[in-house]
């Protein structure tokens, strides 16, 4: 279940940033914490490092990446050996030695901050915990930044999140045009806020009051929403056997740009590498919108063809997740695969397709 801030029994704590403060706190910050945050680059926004004397971009609409890959690194090593076998530990894999002190990412979305705890369901689960993710997950404290003016492709608030929320983040900023106003949520946010070391604090009630009123303002210019409400009453055989996904699946092109963008999707691949006696495995992002994803050594593949694999994704993300694990669906409502597919399939569209589906016969 995922917990909010006030059931982690954290007091809220207000504090005002003067916005010629930033970039002194942001310096102090550094002392204490890797940082990584919004940069505009040729292609958009991307969440990144940011080196030295590089302030996180806060004025922006859209990132076309998440902060996903704070956790889950594009590509990423994790084990390595030798083949050496001069050397005792020749092909024993060993865990490559990556470096976890403390990290933030300041100004992510509410959103994205929400989809790390979907994504935390399935790398931090009872039974098995993924030490890669977790460890880089423990050692990040999450500054989000309030969505005041919601993009044409947010539907956040029908997704379980919203521009205000709070799930996931640490500290939640909100820009009040020469200030930002800091909601703490959390120890590890206010050990942020001690190390970033300007501001004062502000009355928590007016501070709140302040936070609604523009929550609602951003609330109001959410425009769409994703119809999900009926999903849960239909079973799974029952929209898998639908007859409508040969036509969602029609234009697609299997690129796979929907589920990279995704800041909830979580497919990956394993590789390994050999230079001379040198052995390193990677992990890396992988789509289910690919062939190859499924494609089994024995030549066999159980979603060869692109209907089932366009299925997957839509029944991933809107039926097999919330039955299994009863918090919504495997979705924030971003907005981000709805803006980079090339051939205009829409998640909102499908969802309605999928809640209205009554079978006739
Ligand atoms: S982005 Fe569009 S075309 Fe590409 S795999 Fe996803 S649904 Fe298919
Ligand atoms: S499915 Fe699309 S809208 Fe939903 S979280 Fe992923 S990228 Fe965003």
């Amino acid at each position: 279940m995922i917990l909010s801030s006030k059931e982690k029994g954290h007091t809220m704590k207000f504090i005002t940033i003067d916005k010629k403060d930033w970039a002194k706190g942001i310096e102090n910050s550094r002392k204490a914490y890797q940082l990584f945050g919004p940069v505009k680059e040729k292609n958009g926004v991307l969440i990144k490092n940011l080196e030295k004397g590089v302030l996180p971009l806060m004025e922006y609409t859209d990132s076309v990446m998440s902060a996903k890959s704070v956790m889950f690194p594009q590509s990423e090593m994790i084990l390595k050996t030798t083949l050496d076998e001069s050397k005792e530990d020749h092909h024993i894999m060993k865990r490559v030695d990556t470096n976890y002190s403390p990290r933030a990412v300041v100004g992510m979305r509410p959103f994205d901050a929400k989809a790390i705890q979907l994504v935390k369901m399935n790398f931090d689960t009872k039974d098995f915990r993924d030490p890669y993710w977790c460890d880089a997950y423990e050692a990040t404290t999450f500054v989000g930044l309030a969505v005041n003016k919601p993009g044409l492709y947010d539907f956040s608030t029908s997704a379980g999140s919203g521009p205000f929320g709070e799930d996931g983040l640490d500290v939640l900023l909100a820009d009040m045009d020469d200030k930002y106003v800091a909601k703490i949520l959390s120890d590890k946010g206010q050990d942020f806020i001690d190390i970033f070391a300007v501001g004062t604090s502000s009355d928590e009630k007016e501070s709140q009051v302040l936070f609604d009123v523009l929550r609602k303002e951003a609330e109001k210019n959410i425009a769409s929403a994703i119809e999900t409400d009926k999903l849960k009453d239909k079973t799974i055989l029952y929209l898998h056997e639908a007859p409508f996904w040969d036509d969602v699946a029609f234009s697609c092109i299997n690129c796979g740009t929907c589920t990279y963008v995704c800041p909830t999707c979580w497919c990956f691949d394993i590789q390994d590498e050999t230079k001379r006696k040198a052995s390193t495995r990677f992990r890396n992002w992988d789509t289910c919108m690919s062939s190859l994803f499924t494609s089994h050594a024995s030549g066999h593949n159980p979603r060869d063809a692109k209907t089932q694999r366009v299925r997957q994704r839509f029944m991933h993300k809107l039926k097999y997740f919330p039955d299994k694990y009863e918090e919504g669906i495997m979705c924030v409502g971003c907005g981000r695969c709805v803006k980079s597919c090339p051939v205009n399939i829409d998640i909102r569209k499908v969802a309605k397709t999928m809640n209205s589906y009554e079978n006739k016969e």
